[in-house]
């Protein structure tokens, strides 16, 4: 569903991504974890061209990322976001943000675009707060009204950059069931995270980065109890 081939990409100096080569296929959850500064969070952000590339192909479904105007707004709703910060709109309710990219870029009428809201936002258990105002909510809430807002885009994948890190402890489990149950209904998705836990139970696939390259990919349990690596046992020694 989601192939990078030879991608490249630099800040100045910095090669942050180095030959790049991933497949993600349908229906299946990647968790891409490694130490900070690796790349993890620019290769999500160039799946859904936030960051443009210089050399290597990214294509969706077959179809290369489209580079500007409506199709751009397109592919980002084909590609759901959820960032570290919730990233919602502050003056806009609970329900608006999760109908506004419904309305504009699906073209959906008002109504329909509420009553799929609201079917959403129960669905994550934020139904009751579809009035209040994002500042109203919890982190844990607020994280929840993110990921029904791109859902309600009909993403054909989903990326999670590191949504659980800006919790509070008591609420990271909330978010993480969420990503849990949409794992099991099927949602194609890559997520960079340092939860573990998570990785083990709802990843088909651990890739590993470090230095802006893939260093290891591996299932769950292969990566976890015999890491191949140096750099992923000396990683996985910090953080276990
Ligand atoms: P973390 O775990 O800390 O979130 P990461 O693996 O997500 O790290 P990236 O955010 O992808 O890492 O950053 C990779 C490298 O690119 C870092 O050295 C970072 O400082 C640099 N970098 C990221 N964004 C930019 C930018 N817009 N301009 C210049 N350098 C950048
Ligand atoms: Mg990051």
């Amino acid at each position: 569903l989601v192939v990078l081939s030879n991608v490249n990409k630099h800040f100045g100096a910095l090669h942050v991504l180095q030959d790049i080569d991933l497949t993600i296929a349908r229906g299946e959850v990647v968790v891409v974890i490694g130490p900070s500064g690796s790349g993890k969070s620019t290769l999500c952000r160039t799946i859904n061209r936030l960051e443009t590339i210089d050399s290597g192909a990214i294509s969706i479904d077959g179809k290369p990322l489209p580079h500007e105007g409506k199709e751009l707004a397109r592919l980002r709703a084909d590609v759901g976001m959820v960032f570290q910060s919730f990233n919602l709109f502050a003056h806009k309710t609970v329900l608006e943000n999760v109908t506004l990219g419904q309305i504009k870029v699906r073209k959906a009428d008002k109504k329909a675009a509420e009553t799929k809201a609201r079917a959403l936002l129960d669905r994550v258990g934020v139904g009751a707060q579809a009035d209040k105002y994002p500042a109203q909510l919890s982190g844990g809430q607020q994280q929840r009204v993110a990921i029904a807002r791109a859902l309600a885009m009909d993403p054909k994948v989903m990326l999670f950059d590191e949504p659980t890190s800006a919790l509070d402890p008591e609420m990271i489990n909330e978010v993480l069931e969420v990503m849990q149950q949409l794992a099991r209904d099927g949602m194609t998705m890559v997520v960079v995270t340092h939860e573990m836990g998570f990785a083990r139970s709802a990843a088909n696939r651990v890739v590993f980065m470090a230095d802006g390259k893939i260093v290891e990919e591996a299932s769950p349990e292969e990566f976890f109890s015999n890491p191949r690596s140096d750099r992923a046992k000396d990683f996985l020694s910090k953080i276990l």
